[in-house]
């Protein structure tokens, strides 16, 4: 089994973004994404950083807007403003969301053009029709991967586990349109491990330590790890027993290591092509 090296492909599409950023400031716009924050949560702090980290090394502005005290209304006043900001061209509603606020609602506060991590529904229904969008980035990071490892799509078995709006169900979508041929499973599906033993190509966003192994992988299987699940030592583990799938899978993207650097990357790259696209519009 070969393992995918994730931060290879993060850093091959961010000498890309990089470039563009650079062409984009020396026109006069910086591109600037803007994380909205309406809860204090520590993974939540953890991510923003790890984004504002890497957008700086890129060359692109990244504020926080941390609201205190956050209602469902004050958020989506918060999105509306900065949905028509023209010194911002990218918006993030970080999760989770206070008890009570339904995410499609805050998400459709978020003017499309700006919406680089594809959660608006008019951006999930773009997706589903098949026009271009953006996509959630870890669904896109999904497909990027795969691209680039170059396995082939089309009438490709592939099962997506997890229907999350976030992963799953856009996954599935971008795989359709690539032409495989998809089977969504969730926590009311009947016999998995049979389904997954099927796939050609198995990507797994449940959010479950370890929880598919070696019956659920066809031999020769890709398995797209999306699970990141925190351990008691601080670490991280995916959705795959790794070890136990070593000896069938061809291809398999490690936790860390895997689709999480690559997310960050097709986010960062998703900012530039929109504050390109605005800047050319207006
Ligand atoms: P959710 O909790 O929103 O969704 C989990 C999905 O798994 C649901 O569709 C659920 O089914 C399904 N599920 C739960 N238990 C089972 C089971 N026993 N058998 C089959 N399906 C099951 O999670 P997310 O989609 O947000 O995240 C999934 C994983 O991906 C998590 O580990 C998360 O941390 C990780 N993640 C990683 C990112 C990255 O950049 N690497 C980014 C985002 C998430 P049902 O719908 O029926 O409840």
């Amino acid at each position: 089994m070969r393992l995918v090296d994730g931060k290879a492909i993060a850093a091959a599409i961010n000498r890309e973004t990089s470039a563009a950023a650079a062409a984009l400031r020396e026109r006069g716009t910086t591109p600037t994404l803007v994380v909205v924050v309406p809860t204090a949560d520590e993974s939540t702090a953890w991510y923003v950083r790890s984004i504002e980290r890497a957008a700086t090394k890129l060359g692109i502005q990244c504020r926080v807007e941390q609201i205190t005290d956050a209602t469902g209304p004050l958020i989506v006043e918060t999105l509306a403003r900065l949905s028509v900001d023209p010194a911002v061209h990218a918006i993030m509603c970080q999760t989770p969301l206070p008890a009570g606020v339904a995410p499609h609602e805050i998400a459709a506060a978020i003017e499309p053009r700006k919406d680089v991590d594809g959660g608006n529904p008019l951006s999930l229904g773009r997706l589903a029709i098949g026009l271009p969008t953006f996509a959630p980035a870890t669904a896109a990071a999904v497909l990027e991967i795969l691209r680039r490892e170059q396995v082939p799509l089309v009438g490709a078995n592939v099962v997506v586990v997890g229907r999350s709006i976030v992963v799953g169900k856009p996954a599935a979508l971008l795989l359709v349109n690539e032409h495989a041929t998809v089977t969504l499973c969730h926590s009311r599906t009947r016999d998995l491990a049979e389904i997954c033993a099927r796939a050609d190509i198995l990507v797994a966003a449940v959010g479950r330590p370890r929880m598919l192994g070696a019956e659920h992988v066809k031999p020769g299987a890709v398995i797209i790890d999306v699970g990141t699940n925190p351990t008691p030592d601080g670490g991280l583990v995916g959705d795959v027993d790794q070890a136990a799938v070593a000896e069938r899978a061809s291809l398999f993207t490690p936790v860390p290591g895997g689709v999480g650097p690559v997310t960050t990357a097709l986010l960062l790259r998703s900012v530039v092509e929109a504050a390109t696209a605005l800047g050319t519009t207006g």
